[in-house]
């Protein structure tokens, strides 16, 4: 059954797409089944660099869409721009990436069209019958469940590695067409305001829900996150913490993973003086591999792990790292 998918092209201030992208355009492929990919690309950034990639990734014509005064990166405003670029593609299906401005914008979407929106998923397809069905995990990772939109307007997020980002087996693709206009966004999605942005420090590490590899740091740290970061700086792993280390200002809330914090399936998971609680493990449950260092070996973590190393971290990680420095 072939459709258009409308894919949301996140992207940094710089215009670079942001990585996982990629996967939610071969997600859109195969959703299609044949169909069009179209990208929405939301702000005045520069475009045409991504154009190539984006091309070799299928997508065939991007929505290049401006909001005027009002701030994209406001939900509202986002939601309506999204409105918008559903109905200039005639897009049965939406898929954008699981980060927090997608999950609220997308459930804005949902209220004000009526569409089945499906957050947080791991997996997409199509059943039988043609319905979007996304596959997710539930109450702290302890279900698996599969969602079938019923509604006309499929939406659905997914979270970073869900799905392997492929190129089409085209040697020449097209680049995509741009189709460029201004949506006149609503005052009531503008009566919030942002007044100041600070971008954050500049971390030479990867982005933590995106990331192939990370480091995550909890209680059993005592707030010296040094021998984690050093293993994740020679490894190129992001570094990652539980609630408790993010409560206590050892490390940033935005670097918590867990049930209210950020949700992470990388290739592989190192977790050093973390319990496992089931809060956190409902953020990392679907990473690849597990590795657990813990001094008490009946911490709940090694029931996942995949690894598990009972021991100090302070004296494992600084092993793990000469080790791993050699290679
Ligand atoms: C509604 C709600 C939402 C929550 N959301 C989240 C969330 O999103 N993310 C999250 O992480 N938590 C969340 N929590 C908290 C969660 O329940 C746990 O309290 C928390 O994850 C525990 O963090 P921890 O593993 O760092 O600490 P602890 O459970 O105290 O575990 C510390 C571990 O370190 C080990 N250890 C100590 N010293 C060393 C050492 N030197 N070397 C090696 N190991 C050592 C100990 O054996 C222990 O297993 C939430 C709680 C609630 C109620």
């Amino acid at each position: 059954m072939s459709a258009t998918v409308l894919v949301l092209l996140d992207h940094e201030e710089t215009g670079a797409l942001r990585g996982s992208v990629l996967e939610v355009a071969t997600a859109a492929r195969v959703l299609a089944d044949g169909g069009a990919v179209h990208g929405l690309w939301v702000g005045d950034e520069p475009l045409d660099p991504a154009l190539p990639l984006l091309g070799r990734h299928g997508v065939t014509v991007v929505h290049a869409v401006t909001t005027g005064d009002a701030d994209p990166h406001l939900t509202p405003v986002l939601a309506e721009a999204l409105a918008d670029a559903v109905a200039a593609s005639g897009a049965e299906v939406l898929l954008a990436l699981s980060t927090f401005e997608n999950k609220e914008a997308v459930a804005r979407l949902g209220v004000a069209t009526g569409a089945g929106v499906v957050t947080d998923a791991a997996a997409v397809e199509r059943d039988a019958d043609g319905r979007v069905v996304a596959t997710k995990s539930v109450l702290a990772g302890t279900w698996t469940t599969r969602c079938a939109v019923r509604a006309d307007l499929a939406v659905v997020t997914l979270k970073a590695g869900s799905v392997p980002a492929r190129p089409v087996d085209d040697d020449a693709p097209t680049i995509p067409e741009v189709v460029a206009r201004e949506v006149a966004v609503s005052d009531r999605a503008t009566r919030a305001r942002i007044v100041r942005r600070t971008a954050a420090e500049p971390s030479d590490r990867p982005d933590l829900a995106s990331a192939d590899v990370v480091v995550v740091g909890g209680r059993g740290t005592e707030g010296d996150f040094a021998p984690l970061e050093e293993l994740a700086d020679v490894i190129g792993a992001a570094v990652g913490a539980t609630r408790v280390a993010t409560d206590e200002g050892w490390i940033g809330h935005e670097q918590q993973i867990g049930q209210t914090g950020v949700t992470v399936s990388p290739r592989l998971y190192i977790g050093a003086g973390v319990s496992g609680a089931v809060h956190h493990r409902g953020g990392m449950q679907a990473s690849g591999t597990v590795v657990a260092v813990n001094s008490d070996p009946e911490a709940p973590i090694f029931e996942i792990a995949d690894y598990g190393i009972v021991g100090d971290l302070f004296t494992v990680l600084p092993q793990v790292t000469e080790a791993l420095r050699g290679r």
